[in-house]
């Protein structure tokens, strides 16, 4: 904790500007997720599928609790990213890195007794048997944010690993000496954001973060900008319903990508990770256009 007397930097004119990020705290935020998953499970078609990864999110909380402590990211490889406008997590150099290994196993340990869908079944078999060299392939591609089509089950579970992994590394560093990297990038991890949301909470009304992917940070970006390109022309906005709808996408039609947008103040709820997968409707809208989908989501590849 500082001591420091000096002016606060967050009041400007006696507005408070907001925080640039806000860390994850693991445990509360799988809890939530799996709270919020179950929720939706209850009234989806993907029911089965949305209490399986309900559970899963359970089982990554208690993971974040009995596994040994991760070794936290010194403060001075935070000052030496943050002066060269660079992550302070290189995520590339987690491949191969033991205590991701370990999660990764402890992962599909646990997830042994969980009830799921068939094909999830067999992917986490294939898992549990695979050689070192494949799981740093699925390492490899999530840290990558990019999952191949024609193998999406056994991603998931590497997915929900490095969720963890990436989660309590996060969660080591200083909020405050976190510099922004770049539009649409994780200023904590370099990867990409699954959606964004307009927050509703005080002090940040009004004020869209994004959330990365991976590690679960939160990040301010600028209300009305494409997370993919920086584009602030050219951005619109779709539906499923046609009023007051808690969820957008955010459409830019110079790199026509697009990106999911949540509205807090409709509904406080909404979680980053599970409401995309509880909005499903509105991939299927855009599905029938020409805009790719620019909000990574492994759980999410192939509907
Ligand atoms: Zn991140
Ligand atoms: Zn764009």
């Amino acid at each position: 904790m500082s001591q420091d007397v000096q002016p606060d930097p967050s009041m400007i004119g006696g507005v408070p500007t907001p925080p640039f990020a806000f860390l994850p705290d693991p445990v509360a935020l799988f809890q939530t997720r799996a709270k919020r998953l179950a929720f939706l499970a209850e009234t989806s078609e993907l029911a089965p599928y949305l209490r399986f990864l309900a559970d899963l999110a359970r089982l990554q909380a208690r993971l974040c609790v009995t596994l040994p402590a991760v070794q936290p990211v010194s403060a001075a490889r935070q000052k030496q990213a943050a002066q060269g406008e660079m992550p302070p997590i290189d995520r590339l150099s987690l491949v191969t890195d033991p205590a991701l290994a370990q999660v990764l196993d402890a992962l599909c340990e646990g997830a042994t007794d969980l009830e799921m869908p068939a094909p999830a079944r067999l992917a986490l078999d294939a898992v549990r048997a695979a050689s070192e060299s494949d799981r740093h392939w699925l390492l490899t591609n999530i840290l990558s944010d990019h999952v191949p089509e024609d193998s999406t089950a056994p991603h998931l579970f590497a997915a929900a690993a490095v969720q963890v992994h990436l989660a309590r590394l996060s969660a080591t560093l200083d909020a405050d000496a976190l510099v922004p990297v770049g539009t649409g990038v994780c200023p904590s991890c370099g990867g990409k954001p699954v959606t964004s949301s307009v927050m509703a909470r005080q002090g940040i009304e009004n004020i869209r973060y994004a959330t990365c992917a991976c590690c679960a940070t939160q990040w301010n970006e600028v209300r009305v900008k494409c997370l993919c390109c920086g584009s602030t022309k050219g951005i619109g906005y779709r539906s499923v319903e046609t009023t007051d709808a808690t969820v957008k996408a955010e459409i830019c039609r110079e790199c026509k990508s697009w990106v999911k947008i949540f509205y807090l103040a409709k509904n406080p709820s909404l979680d980053p990770v599970a409401d995309d997968i509880g909005s499903v409707g509105l991939d299927m809208l855009m599905g029938k256009t020409d805009y790719r989908r620019g909000g990574f989501n492994p759980y999410l590849i192939g509907y």
